[in-house]
């Protein structure tokens, strides 16, 4: 017997949103939690996001996931932020807290748990392809953990340049090096670099998109990872996978920044993924299953 009939709700505003699996693996982890909550994927236009909030506040939801294009755009209708989601400039998560809507982001988060198992980020030099929002949500997240370089390449140099300025006053704090070059041809990856992030478009519902590295320049010991989750397995890995690199794909990061935005919404101040073997499982199983 269900122990009332409300159950609590959650969701996503994005548009298009037809395309966005996380509502699949948030439910598997509410049913394997035992949960009684609903996400709703929900289409909202730009002009809707301002009333797509305040219904949400109104029907006191737990919180909601953001993405494209409303990351930037949802601030103005929250009442406070984050550290992370500060420094990054964009909400993919709001909580909320009493009677407050609160943006947190937990994309660079959601990385950084998929990375640390298999290598700590301090003291290590990462080169982030691309500078975009994924980009902007790494970095920021790499900068904090304590990364000695950041090298970020970029086709509009200027948007290189953008990031690097946002990450700068994080930079100083915790010791960082962080360059910027424009992206011209094949990238080759420096020598001394421990990980390289492809954190473009490049690649997304197409496993034979090449991001422009010279795969030549891969090497066994460095770690290659991947924001795409739809496809899993990119041919950007699979070429890294080859030359004997550990590789790291986008459903890590998805599943990462799920569970933390559950953990949000439990109530806990700052969840951890690493507390969540079992859901991280079961969110994974259902994103393979859907794009089996
Ligand atoms: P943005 O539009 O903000 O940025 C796209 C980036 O890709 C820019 O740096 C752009 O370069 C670059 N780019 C696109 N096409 C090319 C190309 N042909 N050659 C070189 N560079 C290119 O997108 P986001 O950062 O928001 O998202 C990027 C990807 O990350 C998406 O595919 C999204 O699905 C994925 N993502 C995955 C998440 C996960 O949990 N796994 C979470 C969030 C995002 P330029 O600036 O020069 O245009």
């Amino acid at each position: 017997m269900p122990s009332g009939f409300k159950s609590e709700l959650t969701g996503c505003f994005s548009t298009p949103c037809a395309d966005n699996p996380t509502v699949v693996m948030i439910e598997a982890a509410c049913r394997h939690a035992g949960l009684d909550w609903r996400y709703v994927n929900a289409e909202v236009q730009p002009e809707g996001l301002a009333g797509a909030v305040a219904g949400a506040r109104a029907m006191g939801w737990r919180g909601f996931n953001l993405s494209m294009p409303h990351k930037v755009a949802v601030i103005q209708h929250l009442d406070g932020l984050g550290e992370s989601a500060r420094l990054i400039g964009a909400v993919n998560c709001v909580v909320r807290r009493g009677d407050k809507l609160i943006g947190e982001n937990t994309d660079g988060k959601g990385f950084l748990s998929s990375l640390v198992p298999v290598l700590e980020p301090r003291g290590k030099s990462v080169v982030i392809l691309g500078a975009g929002g994924a980009a902007r949500a790494i970095a920021v997240e790499l900068v904090l953990g304590g990364i000695a370089r950041l090298s970020i390449v970029n086709r509009s140099l200027a948007r290189a340049e953008e990031l690097a300025a946002v990450v700068r006053s994080a930079a100083a704090l915790h010791g960082t090096v962080v360059t910027v070059a424009p992206w011209r041809g094949d990238c080759a990856i420096p020598a001394d670099a421990d990980v390289v992030v492809n954190a473009t478009s490049i690649g997304l519902g197409d496993a034979t998109a090449r991001v422009p590295v010279s795969a030549d320049t891969f090497r066994a010991g460095l770690v290659v990872a991947d924001v795409i989750p739809n496809p899993p397995r990119t041919r950007f890995l699979a070429e890294a996978e080859r030359a004997g690199c550990t590789i790291l794909d986008g459903l890590g990061m998805l599943v990462g920044q799920g569970v933390l935005g559950i953990g949000y919404w439990k109530g806990l101040t700052l969840p951890t993924v690493a507390a969540d073997a079992e859901m991280v499982t079961v969110m994974r199983r259902s994103l393979e299953e859907v794009f089996a």
